[in-house]
């Protein structure tokens, strides 16, 4: 199994539009941030997690061939606005792409964009899809996927668990609380990413010192925040981690 951060940061993106503060100014490439995706290579297939704004340039930049499967954590913007590209994948491949999300998140990606799986017409192309209402844990291919409800805003959201090849990976990008029912599902992981937004307190997202502590709980041999906002300095917050949780960049590429 290997994954490639796509992107690791929050909605709005680091640098953040008009913005001035070290971070957003800063040279070090670490401290620059696409909206959170995930890519992920297992049992010969090409997943990918979330369809952000940045997607087209995430694909272009990390050079990912093809896409075998979707999966959708919640209809945030910051998670979906890139889906029309998937049209590329559409071409390269022949054929519709399956996308996988809870119910309520399918629906909103159709209400979002009302024209996916039309029939193109007079040069004009529309995303294609399978949409796979998730109910409970699936497999792809060799993949077994798990989703996790977690508490995040007022929409439903899932975090992903994947196993494949003995390898267990989960990553949970936009998370208030973990529930029992989702911790409880975390066990025996080589990696362990999770939402750890900022010093700072927020309604919808955990904080680096709460992010922190869950991971220690669950206990991965590897650990990473992720959905990073620009009051997080890379250099300065990764040397205040703990060993074995980590903040990751975009394009960090793991084999596990
Ligand atoms: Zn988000
Ligand atoms: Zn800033
Ligand atoms: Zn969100």
């Amino acid at each position: 199994m290997k994954l490639l951060f796509l992107g690791t940061g929050t909605s709005v993106g680091i640098p953040a539009i008009g913005c001035a503060c070290p971070v957003c100014l800063s040279g070090d490439p670490r401290n620059k941030r696409r909206r959170a995706s995930l890519y992920l290579q297992a049992a010969g297939l090409h997943l990918v997690v979330d369809t952000p704004p940045d997607f087209r340039e995430q694909m272009l930049t990390f050079r990912v061939p093809r896409v075998d499967a979707l999966l959708f954590t919640h209809p945030h913007a910051d998670h979906l606005c890139g889906f029309d590209d998937i049209r590329r994948f559409n071409e390269i491949q022949e054929s519709s792409v399956p996308a996988y999300g809870s119910p309520e998140t399918l629906d909103a990606i159709q209400r979002f964009f009302h024209y996916v799986n039309r029939k193109p017409q007079s040069g004009v192309s529309y995303p294609r899809v399978s949409f796979k209402p998730v109910t409970g844990p699936f497999e792809i291919g060799a993949v077994r996927v798990t989703p996790l409800d977690v508490e995040h805003a007022q929409v439903r959201t899932f975090g992903y668990r994947f196993d494949a090849g003995g390898r267990a990976l989960a990553y949970i990008p936009d998370c208030h609380t973990l529930t029992d029912a989702a911790l409880a599902a975390l066990k025996g992981l080589d990696v362990m990413i999770l939402d750890g937004l900022r010093p700072a307190p927020h309604p919808t997202h955990l904080t680096v010192a709460q992010s922190t502590a869950l991971l220690r709980r669950i206990g991965a041999r590897q650990s990473f925040l992720t959905h990073i906002a620009h009051q997080v300095e890379h250099a300065a917050v990764q040397a205040s981690l703990p060993p074995g949780i980590d903040l990751p960049y975009d394009g960090l590429e793991l084999e596990l």
